[in-house]
This record gives C-alpha cells, sequence and structure tokens, in this order.
C-alpha cells in the first residue's frame, strides 16, 4: 500500500533536521494539496502523497527557505509575496514597524529606503493613512513590492521606483519625508550565516562591506535632505551595531534611540 500524508510527514519530519520540521513539512503538503494547513491535517491525512510534494521536500532540504518555496512569508499579520529577488520579511524587523508607529503615529509621507518586499512601507501605509515612496535598486525586487502593494489595495497611495543610492543624485525629485524606514544590507561580508540565509537570500540586500556599515555610511550624510522637518528615521541595524551606527548617526546630526527585538537584542535606531 502506498504511503499516506500521515505517513510522509512523520518521516519528512526526521529528514528535515530544522528545527520547525514537522511543520515545515505540514506546510509543504498543504502547499502540495493547494489547501490550508488546517484542511490538510483535518481531511488529508489518511490520503496518498500528492506528486509534488517530494520535490518540495528536496528543495527544503538543500536549506532553500520556506518562504521562497511557497512564495510568501507573513509580516505584522499580513501575506507578502515573497521571491529570491527579495530579502524575506523577518519578525525580527516588526520592530521597526511599533516604532515607527509610536514615533510618527500619522505620516504624511513616508519613504522606505531599499523596499525589497515592500514589507516595511506597505505595512506603515496599511496601518495609518499614509501615502509613500519604496525604492529599490532591484527591479525585480520591485516588481514584487509593487504586487503586494495591489493585493493590499495601496497603488493608489504608494509609489515604487528604481533608485540605487550608491549613485549620484539617486534621490533627485524624491521629495522630503515624514517618516524614512530602512532596512539595508549590514552582514559583514565573511559573517558566517546560516546556509539558507548565504545560499539563497539575495547578496545584494544581506551584505554591506567588511564591516557591513557601507550603506549606513553613505546614507546618513543624505538623510537630512530627505526628511521634512521634525521628521524620523527608523533603521535597521545588526545587533552589535548600535554604537557603530549611532555615531555614524550622530556626525550627520541626529540623536539616535535604540530599540530592542523581542529576543532583548538592539534591532533598530530612530533618528530624529
Ligand atoms: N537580519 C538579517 C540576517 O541576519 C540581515 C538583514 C540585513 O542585512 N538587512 O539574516
Amino acid at each position: 500500500m502506498d504511503a499516506t500524508v500521515g505517513d510522509a510527514l512523520r518521516e519528512s519530519a526526521d529528514r528535515l533536521a530544522v528545527e520547525w520540521g514537522r511543520l515545515d513539512a505540514e506546510l509543504l503538503m498543504a502547499h502540495a494539496f493547494g489547501v490550508s494547513r488546517s484542511d490538510l491535517l483535518l481531511r488529508h491525512l489518511r490520503d496518498p502523497v500528492p506528486a509534488g510534494f517530494a520535490a518540495l521536500l528536496a528543495r527544503r532540504i538543500a536549506h532553500e527557505p520556506m518562504a521562497y518555496i511557497l512564495g510568501h512569508a507573513e509580516f505584522y499579520g499580513r501575506r507578502f509575496r515573497v521571491t529570491p529577488a527579495t530579502l524575506i520579511p523577518r519578525g525580527d524587523s516588526e520592530v521597526l514597524i511599533e516604532a515607527a508607529l509610536t514615533a510618527k503615529p500619522a505620516p504624511a509621507r513616508v519613504l522606505d529606503l531599499g523596499t525589497g518586499t515592500g514589507a516595511l512601507l506597505l505595512t506603515v501605509l496599511a496601518e495609518t493613512g499614509a501615502e509613500g515612496i519604496g525604492v529599490d535598486a532591484s527591479e525585480a525586487a520591485l516588481a514584487v513590492a509593487r504586487e503586494n502593494a495591489t493585493v493590499l489595495d495601496l497603488d493608489a497611495r504608494v509609489e515604487m521606483r528604481l533608485r540605487d543610492w550608491t549613485q549620484a543624485d539617486w534621490a533627485d525629485g524624491l521629495g522630503q519625508f515624514d517618516l524614512v524606514l530602512c532596512n539595508p544590507p549590514y552582514v559583514e561580508d565573511d559573517a558566517e550565516l546560516d546556509p539558507s540565509v548565504r545560499e539563497h537570500e539575495p547578496a545584494s540586500a544581506l551584505f554591506a562591506g567588511p564591516d557591513g556599515l557601507d550603506d549606513y555610511r553613505v546614507l546618513m550624510p543624505q538623510l537630512e535632505a530627505l526628511l521634512a522637518p521634525d521628521g524620523v528615521a527608523v533603521f535597521e541595524i545588526g545587533h552589535r551595531q548600535a554604537g557603530a551606527v549611532g555615531d555614524l548617526a550622530r556626525a550627520a546630526g541626529f540623536a539616535a534611540r535604540l530599540e530592542r527585538d523581542l529576543a532583548g537584542r538592539p534591532r533598530a535606531l530612530v533618528l530624529a
């Protein structure tokens, strides 16, 4: 007799040598059926294993992130489309949303530097009545961000523009913003990273020179020109970078307040 879904889930959880193996196996199986995880567990445990499951499991065994296999990730309670052209939104980054909404509960114009999936910008726009611009140096990422804007019904309030802040005049015509969000690349070039990150997520969204600070060095001196009077910027940082990025911010004329993530690690600086 062919193996049932229930058997395959037990066996797959063992083969997936990751912490959430059983959950991942269930989500991949649900994806192969095209049903929700709860429907899978309620209705399909005795079914034969669908043809597509083995290939999905093989991708996960090769460390491909779940978000790329499933094509989406949750961020701040919403679902975002994700492709290998974009960094996967992380729970740790939700602290930027909390910090931004606390500092600017009713922003009028929001800028997101390196928007990727658009998760930071679109979340703030959805939580407030703001309008915003997302910029990114990757046209493939912008296509994903635009798709997310459409799914969230935010097209009328957002523009996604191709801009590369390593080029002169990249910010021409953007105007000023009362909230600037930024999760730049900040990983040291030779940092030890989980293979699911290093081998699959876009290097351009992760790495920023030998000390991971290249993008902060470029952006901090340009921030004042982008901020409206009383504007606030919220930057994600690596957990050991609060001192160095704080120094760059102070050198650019900003006071920096530290925010920690759910694990209590330094994760964001609020600049005003
Ligand atoms: N937090 C990410 C990681 O450590 C890095 C994200 C970034 O460079 N902006 O995998």
